[in-house]
């Protein structure tokens, strides 16, 4: 009962509030895991809200420049169709009749010259160079060099470029105008110059032509004003938007990658206004939640650690603390009992006695030794729990005299010889007479031989023979007891001197007797030992140091 007791105390203390602790470290891992997820969420929520935003304030930029009439770089803009074709004058029309049937240029260039527009200029100049008016025509050529470059033809190549081919220059300011250039104007320019420019809007304008019948097509699906329509790949987004001055809407296209993330089947839609897009917005990684996680976690791990480790520290003890009980308890039942076993031997004797008085001498005498021996049984006992209560208690004291061990066996053979000759046990006393003295307690001393005595007899099982030795061992005296008992297993050698102990349960005892043996041994400087094969026997040995000099 005790023992449920100590264990449900055990698991209230240590185990109970172990899970609980563990418990809770989980639902705070957990709560944190979804807190962190629900973060995550909404961070990427406002990630991709920053990505739309930054897009659509940058074309809105664009639309607002393109509304203003300039032409941002990078964007194609498709103008509402202007015509180009050259309104047919009527000096034109002469002045090409002159030219090419009569084959008049001078007729031509008077005609030409009556024209107005940028066009006239370009045949005037022509007509003056075809008549020999190099002069003539050079300067006409050169205030066409200055005409602003939407004066084109019908394929948008401005005459000011026609003028620097033929004066073999460049137009001023070309470089800055290079982006409202077509291809094929680009081509012209490109003959005239080497910069690395040239080229490279080549490359440009042949893309953005290639993009510019896609917007129309695009602008009849979608409220181009409104919404960017993503098409071709890599993905441009078209839109529109109606010029400051008023007109028809011009239509523009920007490459996506110029405002958005890559694209990507799988990523995250940008929403209505840009219709059916998908980007790609890479996950952010949360680090301080990590962290926090490995904290916790090992502080979690290591106060279950200190706890289970001060638990089984706890549970120990307890083991050890109810096994001493019992043992203790056991204790006092063998105690009775090996009281018991003298008193009862002694009363039935001395009852006897007065029964029938002296009528058999001998009879008597026996009577009376058994009396006596009963006794000093009696006395032994006694004196073995006193002396072990003494220990306990740290109050044993020993004193130390000169003394010969081979008065102390010989007083110990003459004390059990009665008892081993009642029960036929044959007892080899072997002496070796040059042992020196060694400093003693001559009543421990005996007591300690003695208590090996009798457990010789006592675990002999159906041997008989017991042998009590002292030799010189080096510096040592040895006294050895020897059965041809039951012997010890091996793992109860160490065992057997521990209080209570007792390995064989068959034999009545208190547990003490080697207890003493030990204590006293240890007490004079010196040490007991066994040598024990289960069921052939053993051998205890004390070993003391002799004086110093003998
Ligand atoms: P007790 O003899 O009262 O039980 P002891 O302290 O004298 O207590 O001995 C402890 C245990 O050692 C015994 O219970 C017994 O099992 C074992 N023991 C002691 N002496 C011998 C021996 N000579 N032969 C076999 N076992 C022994």
């Amino acid at each position: 009962m005790r023992h449920h007791r100590r264990i449900g105390l055990f698991l209230a203390t240590v185990v109970v509030p172990c899970l609980v602790l563990v418990a809770l470290g989980l639902r705070i891992v957990l709560q944190d895991r979804e807190l962190a997820e629900k973060r995550a969420a909404e961070e990427r929520v406002r990630q991709v809200d920053q990505v739309r935003k930054d897009a659509l304030s940058r074309l809105a930029e664009i639309r607002l420049r393109v509304a203003a009439g300039q032409h941002p770089a990078g964007v194609v803009i498709v103008a509402p169709v202007k015509s180009r074709t050259q309104v047919r004058d009527t000096e034109i029309e002469q002045g090409e009749r002159a030219e090419f049937i009569g084959n008049d240029p001078a007729q031509a260039a008077e005609h030409y010259r009556r024209a107005p527009g940028p066009y006239a200029r370009l045949l005037l100049a022509r007509a003056l160079h075809k008549s020999g008016n190099l002069a003539g025509a050079e300067t006409e050529w050169r205030t066409l060099l200055n005409a602003p470059f939407d004066a084109a033809d019908e394929h948008g190549v401005p005459f000011a470029l026609y003028a620097a081919d033929r004066l073999k220059t460049l137009p001023p300011r070309v470089f800055e105008q290079l982006e409202l250039l077509p291809a094929t104007a680009l081509y012209l320019l490109k003959s005239l110059t080497g910069d690395p420019r040239v080229p490279e809007r080549i490359a440009w304008a042949e893309r953005a032509e290639a993009v510019a019948p896609e917007l129309a097509a695009l602008a009849a699906r979608y409220p181009l004003e409104q919404v960017w329509a993503p098409f071709g790949d890599p993905p441009w987004l078209a839109g529109a938007v109606r010029p400051l001055q008023g007109g028809a809407a011009i239509l523009l296209a920007v490459p996506a990658s110029e405002v958005l993330p890559p694209p990507d089947a799988g990523g995250v839609e940008l929403g209505s206004a840009f219709p059916g897009l998908r980007v790609h917005i890479p996950k952010q990684v949360n680090p301080p939640a990590g962290v926090s996680h490995a904290l916790l976690y090992s502080a979690l791990s290591l106060v279950l650690a200190v706890t289970l480790f001060g638990g089984y520290l706890l549970w120990r003890d307890v083991r050890r603390e109810l096994a001493v009980a019992q043992m203790r308890s056991q204790f006092v039942s063998s105690v009775t009992h090996e009281l018991k076993t003298p008193l009862t031997a002694i009363r039935m004797f001395a009852e006897t006695l007065r029964l029938r008085g002296s009528a058999d001498h001998r009879m008597h005498g026996e009577y009376l030794d058994t009396i006596v021996h009963e006794s000093e049984r009696l006395s032994r006992l006694v004196d073995n729990v006193l002396d072990f209560s003494k220990i306990e208690r740290g109050r044993k004291v020993y004193h130390f005299e000169p003394l010969s061990l081979g008065d102390v066996i010989a007083a110990a053979a003459q004390t059990m010889q009665y008892p081993l000759a009642q029960s036929g046990f044959r007892l080899a006393v072997e002496a070796d007479s040059g042992v020196p003295t060694v400093r003693a307690d001559k009543d421990a001393m005996e007591q300690a031989v003695l208590n090996l005595l009798t457990n010789a007899m006592k675990y002999s099982g159906s041997a008989r023979d017991i042998a009590l030795r002292l030799h010189r061992d080096n510096g040592h005296a040895l006294i050895e007891v020897e059965d041809h008992g039951v012997g010890i297993a091996p793992a109860e050698q160490t065992r057997i001197f521990e209080q209570f102990y007792r390995a064989d349960q068959s034999v009545p005892g208190a547990g003490l007797g080697l207890t003493l043996v030990e204590h006293i041994a240890r007490a004079h400087g010196g040490e007991v030992g066994v040598r024990s094969v289960p069921g052939e026997g053993s051998t205890f040995s004390i070993r003391i140091p002799v004086e110093t000099g003998a």
